[in-house]
């Protein structure tokens, strides 16, 4: 059975995939003689709210279709979460546009953080990566404070095709910059050889129209293993709080309770590692002496998230990985923020679910 509104197959088995309807709705629909349309396409007719969709499976092809449409992409990421935000499996797909990176939320940094210094740690990842972003093309951006709306403007000003894509991944806080970038009034829109359908907006001022695709699913970030009522108590709503703490050999590091750091070495002339933690005030730390880990692990109460007793860690497969991470470098963990190693070297065995992103890199600034 096909959807009606934009013809893919009818499914009730996964939600985060195309042509996705409840069983018991479905039934109903064909009971009462009623028009089927998955999921997404009911969102969007009624409330103009694209749903999330994943990138490795049906949107991988769709999205290839819309960007043929599109010279100019504006790609917004986290700056808390620039690891699980900036994926290698959307910059391949953007290779040859010219990208706009938004690098969202930097509102939530301390206040002692200098803007320029991020935007040189900013061009110096960049050339980690295999898409090329002139540096000019890089947004510090706010969507609380309306940081960044003034220079993507000036950015798209220069564009001679007159239109635009937004991209990013779920909780990025797109469809808020949007908002600010925008007027609100929205249309549908497809695009030939496509059937997932698009707002189309248009920034008044400039005459351009920028289409909002639907925000894409991961499955590696902290964010990800958690239902969605406890993905909104991850998302930071102030300023992050910055904690410092000397983690010894013999001590665990728990952020969370999926990912944790059991020291194994101390470091240079014996001296015990520090670090400063970076993370959303709804993901707990936790410092313990490692005889401690079972009973922290079984009796969760100041380990967060999860934030309820239901949680099945039982479905979750666990890994050890062996680290060293040098002074002046992160532990970023996909979906929740990083930690940074103030003294080091840091010698740890982590463990975290299997399917959970980390990665060491140099100190965001
Ligand atoms: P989307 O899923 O990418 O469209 O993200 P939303 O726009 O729905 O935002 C996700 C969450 O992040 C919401 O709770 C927003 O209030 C919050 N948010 C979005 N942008 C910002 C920002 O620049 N600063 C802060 N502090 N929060 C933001």
């Amino acid at each position: 059975m096909k959807c009606e509104g934009c013809g893919i197959e009818i499914q009730s088995s996964d939600p985060k995939m195309a042509g996705y309807i409840p069983e018991e709705v479905l039934k109903e629909r064909i009971e009462n003689n009623e028009k089927v349309v998955c999921q997404r396409c009911f969102k969007l007719k009624h409330y103009n709210y694209l749903m999330p969709i994943k990138i490795e499976s049906d949107f991988s092809g769709e999205l290839d279709r819309i960007l043929t449409n599109f010279n100019t992409i504006l790609w917004i990421v986290d700056v808390i979460d620039f690891e699980g935000t900036f994926r290698s499996e959307i910059a391949e797909k953007l290779k040859g546009k010219d990208v706009i990176l938004v690098v969202n939320k930097v509102d939530l940094l301390p206040r002692s953080t200098s803007y320029s210094q991020l935007k040189e740690w900013l061009i110096n990842r960049l050339k980690l990566s295999s898409l090329n972003i002139p540096s000019d093309n890089i947004v510090i951006a706010s969507s609380k404070t309306g940081l960044g709306i003034g220079k993507t403007k000036q950015l798209l000003s220069r564009i001679s095709e007159k239109k635009a894509l937004i991209l990013g991944v779920t909780n990025v806080g797109k469809s808020s910059f949007l908002n600010k970038l925008t007027s609100k009034d929205v249309t549908v829109s497809a695009f030939v050889g496509t059937t997932l359908e698009l707002l189309k907006t248009e920034i008044p001022d400039l005459g351009i129209e920028v289409y909002d695709t639907p925000g894409i699913f991961t499955n590696d970030r902290l964010c990800d293993f958690f239902d969605i009522f406890s993905q909104v108590k991850m998302v930071p709503s102030k300023k992050i709080n910055t904690k410092t703490h000397t983690i010894a050999k013999g001590n665990v590091l728990f952020i969370s309770s999926l990912f944790w750091v059991d020291v194994v070495e101390n470091g240079v002339r014996g001296l015990p590692p520090i670090t400063t933690i970076f993370l959303p005030e709804g993901i707990s730390t936790h410092r313990a002496k490692r005889e401690r880990v079972s009973e922290l692990l079984y009796n969760r109460k100041v380990l967060y998230p999860p934030y309820d007793d239901k949680f099945d860690f039982g479905k979750i497969e666990f890994e050890k990985v062996k680290v060293r991470v040098d002074k002046g470098n992160d532990i970023a963990i996909a979906g929740a923020g990083w930690f940074s190693v103030k003294r080091g070297p840091l010698i740890a065995e982590i463990s975290k679910p299997k399917q959970l992103k980390f990665c060491i890199r140099q100190s965001m600034k």
